[in-house]
C-alpha cells in the first residue's frame, strides 16, 4: 500500500460521523478492505440498529492470539463554529489532517487494520492469530467492548494492544477506573407554611452529600503512578419553587478508581450508606450507576509492555516512556476475558482528542502503521508468548 493509499483510508473513516452511533458504517468499510483476502474471518456483533462491532481474525488459529483493538466511536464535534477545518471533511493541510477522530481514534484504527492488511497483502507469515477488535460505544461507556467480552472474542488472548492516542513516545501499562452515580431522593412536596406535613427531599439528599465526602476521604492509598482515588459530586438539582417543600432532589458523582481500591468495594460502600440513611424516617433514596470501568492494574515490567517500548524505541528512535492514565479505556472489559493477558495502549495521537480542529500528523499516523508491523511478528518471536 502506498502512503497515498494509507492517509486515503484514514480519510475515508474520518468522514463517517460516527458519534455515539453509526459505527455499523465504520465496520462496513473495514469490512470491505478485508473482501479481497477470503482467509480474513470477519465477524460482526450488532448492539444496536446501525451500531455493529467488527471482529477480524487473520494468521493461524492454532498458535497464540494477538488483539489488536480500537474504537469506532467518536465524540460529537461541539461547537462547529470553533473549528477552522470541517469536523467531517478529513482536510489535510501540510502534515496535518483535521477531523473528529484523527486523534481519538480513527488514526490509530486504521493504522492497526493497515498493519493487518498488509501482513495479508505481503503473504506474511504469522505465527499465530491477529484479532482486530473494533468496538462501538468507547466513548460513553465501553459497551461495546463489554458485548465483545461477554461474547468470549477476548478469551484467551495472548496479549492486547489498544491503539488509543497515547503517541507513540508512550506506552499505557495501568489505568483509572470510573464509577459515575446518581442518588435521587424522593419527598413529600407541600406548602411551605406546613413543613411538617411533608418531606423535605433536599434535606434527606444533603445528608448523603455531607456523608460520601468524609467517607471517600478515608482512601487515603496513593498509586505511584496514577495517584490517589477521586470523588466530586458534579451535578446536583432540586426543588420545584420556592414556597414549596422539595419532593424531589438528585445529585451525579463522578469517581476516578485505582487498583487498591476495586469497584465492588466502592459499590458496597456507597449502597450501605444509602442503606443506612433510609432507615431513618421520611428519608428515600435511590442509588444508581451508569457504566462503571474497572481500574486496569498494570506491572510495568510485564513483557508485553517491555516489546511495545522497545520496538517503538527502534522504529521511532524516541525513548519511550511506560506510563499511567487517568482516564478509562476498552481494556478494562476486555481484561474480564478467559484467561491472563496483558492490555496495553499505545497509538498514535496528538494533544487535541475532543477539541475543535483535531487533528494527527501524517508523518506519526505513517509511522504508527510501521510500529504495528514491527511489532506484530516481534510478538510471536518474543518471550511475552510462551510456545
Ligand atoms: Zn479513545
Amino acid at each position: 500500500m502506498t502512503p497515498a493509499q494509507k492517509i486515503e483510508i484514514l480519510q475515508q473513516l474520518i468522514q463517517i460521523p460516527s458519534v455515539n452511533a453509526h459505527e455499523a458504517e465504520v465496520a462496513d468499510y473495514l469490512a470491505s478492505l478485508f473482501a479481497p483476502y477470503p482467509q480474513a474471518k470477519v465477524e460482526r456483533l450488532t448492539y444496536a440498529p446501525g451500531r455493529d462491532n467488527l471482529v477480524v481474525t487473520i494468521g493461524d488459529p492454532t498458535g497464540p492470539l494477538l488483539g489488536l483493538a480500537g474504537h469506532m466511536d467518536v465524540v460529537a464535534p461541539g461547537d462547529e463554529t470553533a473549528w477552522h477545518h470541517a469536523p467531517f471533511g478529513g482536510e489535510i493541510v501540510g502534515d496535518q489532517l483535521f477531523g473528529r477522530g484523527a486523534s481519538d481514534m480513527k488514526s490509530g484504527l486504521a493504522a492497526i487494520t493497515i498493519a493487518m492488511l498488509e501482513a495479508l497483502e505481503q503473504h506474511q507469515p504469522l505465527a499465530g492469530g491477529v484479532r482486530l477488535l473494533a468496538t462501538v460505544g468507547e466513548e460513553t461507556g465501553e459497551y461495546g467492548a463489554a458485548q465483545l467480552t461477554d461474547a468470549g472474542y477476548a478469551d484467551h488472548l495472548a496479549g492486547l494492544v489498544i491503539a488509543e492516542p497515547s503517541g507513540l513516545d508512550q506506552v499505557v501499562y495501568t489505568a483509572r477506573g470510573v464509577i459515575d452515580y446518581k442518588v435521587v431522593s424522593t419527598g413529600k412536596g407541600v406548602h411551605s407554611a406546613s413543613p411538617e406535613l411533608g418531606v423535605n427531599a433536599i434535606t434527606n439528599l444533603m445528608k448523603f452529600y455531607n456523608a460520601v465526602g468524609p467517607m471517600m476521604a478515608q482512601h487515603t492509598q496513593v498509586d505511584p503512578v496514577l495517584g490517589g482515588l477521586l470523588h466530586n459530586v458534579d451535578l446536583i438539582s432540586g426543588g420545584e419553587q420556592v414556597n414549596s417543600i422539595p419532593a424531589h432532589a438528585e445529585l451525579m458523582a463522578n469517581m476516578r478508581t485505582i487498583p487498591a481500591y476495586p469497584n465492588q468495594m466502592l459499590y458496597d460502600e456507597l449502597e450501605g450508606l444509602v442503606a443506612k440513611l433510609n432507615q431513618e424516617p421520611g428519608v428515600d433514596l435511590e442509588l444508581t450507576y451508569s457504566f462503571p470501568e474497572e481500574a486496569i492494574p498494570g506491572d510495568p515490567q510485564a513483557p508485553l509492555v517491555q516489546l511495545a517500548k522497545q520496538i517503538s524505541d527502534q522504529v521511532c528512535g524516541h525513548d519511550t516512556q511506560i506510563v499511567g492514565s487517568g482516564g478509562a479505556n476498552d481494556g478494562a472489559e476486555f481484561l474480564r476475558g478467559k484467561g491472563d493477558f496483558t492490555s496495553i495502549e499505545i497509538g498514535p495521537g496528538s494533544n487535541t482528542s475532543h477539541q475543535p480542529d483535531e487533528y494527527i500528523s501524517l508523518a506519526a499516523y505513517l509511522q504508527a502503521i510501521d510500529f504495528y508491523e514491527a511489532f506484530v511478528p516481534a510478538f510471536f518471536q518474543s518471550t511475552v508468548v510462551t510456545h
